[in-house]
């Protein structure tokens, strides 16, 4: 199965330089006006849409959301971001969502920025998150996580009916409609009107006829005002109803498991404010995120299914995270220094040859090894998981409690936690992370999950192999060392949970080392080599080998609704360092009622009810 509207490659803008001016070939028309497009873009977006007075106004901790049709240069972003860093109350927050179908490439985006020394800084900081052209949704952070960027690299046709947000502020950019008429459709318009908030405003550089009558039948009230420059004339206008910012609800959350996906979910909420207590009566990461080092890669395909494409955006997702949040910052935590990996059959060779020719990869994060049959993720690497859980959970809201929650209930609008030690706590939300334990907290007993166990082993590493730098996945993985160790696994076992570590397992795993990395097996002593510890974890996984990451569903009701003000973030089998932190970004914007970080085909694909729905055929499908 394909999913229609992220499946097609990126084809990155053809640009012809004139002066300053970067001309797009397909169009024949200028990214901005020759004359100043800086005052351009203010004029016409930024003024257009009142932005100025709108962000002074706004609430303590609001949130604002503009979305674009066209990012091009970003010059829009960055005079609407200069705009609400002078205006704005500094605990708001911008999310600015852009969808282009033809990304510039990074050289040529810091091109076009050189011509604006005014936005230096600002232009540095996005250029230095410019996500990788990959099809689909990219959410970057920028300036101390004020701004939250949403890159939607498709065509807004195909990709407007399937984003999830509550728009307040419009730019229609885009080449001219002459130049681009297939972009101005009525589709474009009614996707449009069903994203906007009530009272939303758009602003637009054109004044063309078609675009007036296509925006009032979409439900827009327009008119013509003073365009830039040359222009006479172009369009403003706004949706039915009165306009209101949107405050963030902030509050006391409860997280339950101080694992990956636990301490991803606390640090999202903590930094939009909330108060977030973490559970865990082991401390942290002690489960299934516990051993010595992890790889960061994902299992590029070359169909872009929902899972294949969760796969992939949530790989892209972490390493912004790891990069946001400056880790691994030393040696002692990893390295994102590439991973290797080697096929383990040929089909797994016709999986990565097909990969890499689907065009659904950029060079600058896939590429084939040079000197083995296999793939390079150069923007991969291996960390020490606990120390990553570690370093998101040290934020002045989060405090980590090491008890176990035996049961959770709904009271009083609240949930309620019971503890196996002292009085009960309550809190405004929670988030279940404590992967299969969740069905023991409260009649969770329908989400179908199975444990795999598996051992790693540690070993010694020898002069031959301390100074490796890269971590390689066969149908195991090999790290290079932290501690003097290199991690060897994993044992694969879905018939036996407990945790009792193993010999024969250690065995296993050598002999499978030896027979996928004869080279490596060799280097580290062969038949010698010294296994001097091994550590036994249990993956937690879907039957559909997605997470469960979303609101929970009451399974009981008829029709299925959510419980308000539960979510969870489970299942993530053996990527949990990966799909662990878009999952978290996920879960932090249904509670915030933000911009969603997927589109609502992923929204489904990971939404636990998907569970529910599938028992009872006959339920329409999941909607958020
Ligand atoms: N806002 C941009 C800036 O600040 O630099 C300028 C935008 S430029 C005039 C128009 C942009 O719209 C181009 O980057 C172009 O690739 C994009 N575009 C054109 N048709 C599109 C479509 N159907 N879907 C998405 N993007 C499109």
């Amino acid at each position: 199965m394909t999913s229609a509207p992220f499946a097609t490659p990126v084809t990155a803008a053809e640009l012809d330089w004139q002066a300053d001016t970067p001309v797009a070939l397909a169009y024949d028309d200028p990214y901005f006006s020759r004359d100043d497009g800086t005052a351009e873009s203010r004029h016409v977006f930024v003024d257009g849409n009142a932005l100025g007075r709108r962000f002074a106004a706004l609430p303590a901790g609001a949130t604002f959301v503009i979305a674009e049709t066209g990012f091009g240069t970003g010059l829009n972003l960055l005079c609407a971001m200069a705009c609400f860093l002078a205006e704005a109350p500094a605990d708001s927050t911008l999310h600015f969502i852009s969808v282009e179908k033809h990304p510039l490439r990074p050289a040529d985006l810091r091109r076009a920025h050189s011509h604006w020394p005014q936005f230096a800084a600002l232009a540095e900081e996005l250029a230095q998150v410019y996500p990788p052209l990959a099809p689909g949704l990219h959410r970057r952070w920028l300036c101390q996580g004020r701004v939250a960027l949403t890159l939607v690299f498709a065509d807004v046709q195909d990709a407007l009916p399937h984003l999830h947000a509550r728009v307040d502020a419009w730019f229609l950019d885009g080449f001219a409609p002459a130049r681009n008429p297939d972009m101005w459709q009525p589709t474009l318009f009614n996707a449009m009107a069903r994203l906007s908030a009530p009272g939303a405003s758009f602003a637009t550089f054109t004044a063309a006829g078609f675009v007036r009558r296509g925006l009032t039948a979409a439900g827009f009230q327009v008119d013509r005002v003073p365009g830039f420059g040359r222009k006479r004339e172009m369009l403003v206008g706004r949706t039915a109803g009165d306009w209101q910012a949107a405050v963030r609800p902030t509050g006391q959350a409860a997280v339950i498991g101080a694992g990956l996906a636990g301490a991803t979910c606390a640090r999202a909420l903590a930094e939009r404010g909330w108060q977030v207590t973490v559970f865990d009566p082991q401390g942290i990461a002690q489960g299934a995120s516990g051993n010595l080092a992890g790889v960061v890669y994902t299992t590029p395909s070359p169909h872009a299914t929902a899972q294949n494409r969760f796969y992939q955006s949530s790989y892209l997702n972490a390493l912004h995270w790891l990069q946001r949040h400056g880790f691994p910052g030393c040696r002692d935590d990893g390295a994102l220094s590439g991973v290797r990996q080697y096929p383990p059959d040929p089909r797994q060779q016709a999986r990565q040859h097909g990969a890499l020719d689907s065009g659904l990869w950029p060079e600058d994060q896939l590429q084939p090894c040079t000197d083995h049959d296999g793939l390079l993720l150069p923007g991969g690497g291996y960390i020490r998981p606990p120390h990553w859980c570690a370093h998101l959970l040290d934020h002045p809201r989060i405090r980590l409690v090491q008890q176990r929650v035996t049961h959770l209930a709904p009271r009083d609008e609240r949930w309620q936690l019971t503890l196996d030690e002292g009085p009960a706590q309550a809190a405004d939300i929670a988030v279940i992370a404590n992967a299969a334990a969740a069905r023991e907290l409260c009649q969770l007993d329908w989400l179908p999950l199975k444990l795999i166990r598996g051992q790693v082993s540690y070993c010694r590493a020898t002069d031959a192999s301390h100074d490796w730098s890269q971590a390689i996945c066969h149908s195991g993985y090999l790290t290079p060392a932290l501690d003097g160790l290199h991690c060897v696994g994993a044992t694969f076992d879905l018939r036996r949970h407990d945790l009792q570590p193993d010999a024969s397992d250690n065995d296993r795993n050598l002999a499978e080392l030896a027979a996928q990395l004869p080279e490596q097996w060799a280097q580290l002593g062969g038949p010698d080599i010294e296994v001097v510890g091994e550590r036994v974890g249990l993956r937690c996984q879907s039957i559909d080998f997605l997470p469960l990451a979303g609101e929970v569903p009451d399974a009981r009701a008829l029709p299925h609704r959510p419980l308000p003000g539960l979510y969870m973030s489970i299942a993530h089998g053996s990527r949990g360092i990966t799909g662990t932190p878009l999952c978290a970004e996920l879960i932090a914007a249904l509670v915030n009622d933000e911009p969603l970080p997927v589109d609502t085909e992923l929204l489904g694909a990971l939404a636990p009810a998907r569970f529910i729905l599938r028992q009872r055929k006959k339920q329409p499908e999941w909607t958020p």
